[in-house]
């Protein structure tokens, strides 16, 4: 890897750590973005030190499986699911990890020995896209993510924005349907209570209770009356038609918010990422569909809207530690 014009300096290698709610992933990641010794250790979430370990175990296996000693590493970067100060380093609030004003970097430094440091996990997967994915080179580049809940990442003017509270990007907790369904939140019709994965599964459920035929009833049978919204997309690409409604509809309301990003923000490029994005083509379809609608609406939306500019991740699930790397990374070009 070394060319004989580095004088034998070592290439740059870090470690990067998606941190969820269930399980941790983590890698080593070189210059180019590819990952070596990928890991992957459930979550303890009994509590903040707990967890903690759990994370300083991650980083270590990875180490250990990609055959890489600790001083081998600048530094490990960490995606975390929740509100973080990545300046004091510190894990202000994470519904999903149970906490509230955690010290990680003070904690992780001392116990690895090693550089760390944290970002909300969306804003470090939009970092991710942009130095090794679709967002690459891209001054203005808008990074949404689709799953269990919906955040929005914004890279404007080739940095990341954060707004005055740090909270830039909460896209899912705007209401696109004032009389849709009651969001976690405590609002009515929020983006992720309409097009989210587990809105995705409450609507298909709800379908359920039709006389309509649907192969969803099959699979909830086996799983106490529930559906998940992978097993919804699985019936949509079977040809299923209530299934193909639900993702349709999810896919319009997610439509409506990226024409609501394009207007608001000019990208060059909208990538889709996150796991309800993963279900893939049905649904980046069905947004297409809204978008397209919208630009034979309206003129000011035509001369904005470029198909090719929203598209799904081609990092696919990894971008969470590709993002968590991208923090530390050293940039391009530079010692
Ligand atoms: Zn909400």
């Amino acid at each position: 890897m070394t060319g004989t014009s580095d004088r034998g300096r070592k290439p740059p290698l870090v470690v990067g750590v998606d941190v969820g709610g269930t399980k941790i992933a983590a890698a080593v990641v070189d210059a180019a973005g590819q990952m070596h010794g990928r890991v992957q250790v459930p979550t303890d979430v009994r509590g903040a030190e707990a967890t903690l370990e759990s994370i300083a175990e991650a980083v270590l296996r990875a180490l250990s499986a990609a055959d890489v000693a600790r001083d081998g590493v600048l530094a490990a970067g960490l995606g975390i699911p929740g509100k973080v100060d990545p300046e004091a380093g510190i894990g202000i609030l994470s519904v999903n990890l149970g906490w509230r004003d955690v010290p990680v970097k003070a904690f992780l430094e001392a116990r690895l020995g090693l550089p760390c440091a944290l970002e909300n996990d969306v804003k470090a997967a939009t970092l991710g896209e942009g130095r090794f994915g679709a967002g690459r080179g891209m001054r203005n580049f808008i990074y949404l993510s689709v799953g269990t809940g919906i955040a929005a990442g914004l890279i404007l003017d080739g940095r990341l924005y954060r707004g005055s509270t740090g909270m830039a990007g909460e896209v899912g907790h705007a209401i696109i349907d004032p009389q849709g369904p009651r969001c976690k939140c405590g609002a009515r019709g929020c983006l992720e209570a309409v097009a989210s994965g587990p809105a995705i599964a409450a609507q298909a459920t709800e379908a359920l209770r039709t006389s309509r035929p649907t192969l969803l009833r099959d699979l909830a049978a086996g799983s106490d009356g529930q559906v998940t919204a992978e097993q919804v997309f699985a019936a949509a690409r079977q040809g299923d038609l209530v299934a193909r409604e639900v993702v349709d509809e999810a896919g319009t309301y997610l439509g409506l918010a990226i024409s609501q990003l394009i207007m608001a923000f000019d990208p060059q490029r909208i990538v889709l990422g996150g796991g309800v994005a993963q279900g893939g083509d049905l649904l980046l379809q069905a947004i297409h569909r809204e978008l397209r609608r919208q630009a034979t609406e309206s003129f000011v939306f035509r001369e904005m809207y470029k198909p090719e500019a929203v598209q799904l991740t081609a990092l696919g699930t990894d971008v969470g530690i590709l993002g968590a790397a991208a923090l530390v990374m050293p940039a391009e070009g530079g010692p």
